[in-house]
């Protein structure tokens, strides 16, 4: 089972790992700083730096299902290294923590418009949620404002684990209805903004609110007949 570092410390970087497959143009790991595309959230990007100096750029991050490994997708043309090589593995720190701003963001759109959530996604740019929601009820300037107090406020945020069981009895827990929890582990991770939002999710945070930076709304549209979008950007 691979060690999926990211989950207990966001803000690692890199970290030295070893190879126990590679094939296709992808590298699995003993452990990894990378985050598998999931949840809405992008696969990291990054480089494998082997021990002869040899460096590897990874351009996207995917989990194999079948397997449960993380596939660290290399660039076409490049040379995978031999199972059991050493290497040191290291994200794209900035697009990643963009990643986690926006997706932080997201959790504080959640507490403020108040509706079934239907999907959502994230980019390095701008990250949106659906609500099943009618459109006379989603005003920009109140949203923005909404969001940009909590962002301001300094909460933090905190990873807690429950029981596959403890989520079944708590339904409230699954917002995106599109987005199934990460299972099968016996126990599901939730993240925590303490008197804001409280929902599963295997995605990476900022530890506090204010790291966010200051969010723009920049388009509010219709998505189908349920579906309305709402985008959110950082300012700068
Ligand atoms: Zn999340």
């Amino acid at each position: 089972m691979v060690e999926l570092l990211y989950r207990d410390d966001p803000y690692l970087k890199a970290c030295e790992a070893t190879v126990v497959a590679a094939r296709d143009g992808a590298v699995a790991l003993d452990r990894t700083v990378f985050y598998a595309m999931g949840g809405g959230q992008p696969g990291d990007s990054g480089s494998l730096t082997l021990e002869d100096g040899r460096s590897l750029r990874v351009v996207d991050t995917r989990r194999d299902s079948a397997s449960d490994e993380v596939l660290h997708l290399l660039a076409p043309e490049q040379v995978p290294p031999a199972t059991g090589a050493r290497l040191r593995a290291e994200i794209d720190w900035t697009r990643r923590h963009r990643h986690m701003r926006l997706h932080t963001a997201l959790h504080l759109l959640c507490a403020v418009v108040r509706a079934p959530v239907t999907g959502g996604r994230i980019a390095e740019d701008k990250a949106h949620l659906d609500f099943d929601i009618e459109m006379e009820m989603l005003v920009k300037a109140k949203i923005e404002s909404g969001v940009n107090a909590l962002v301001d406020a300094g909460h933090r945020t905190r990873t807690v684990w429950v029981s596959d069981a403890e989520l079944d009895a708590r339904p409230d827990l699954v917002k995106t209805m599109s987005v199934a929890p990460p299972r099968g582990e016996g126990r599901v991770r939730l993240l925590e903004i303490p008197g804001v939002d409280l929902q599963a999710c295997g995605g990476t945070h900022v530890a506090d609110t204010r790291e966010i930076g200051a969010l723009v709304v920049a388009r509010i549209r219709s998505e189908g007949r349920r579906n309305r979008r709402v985008t959110l950007s950082i300012a700068q």
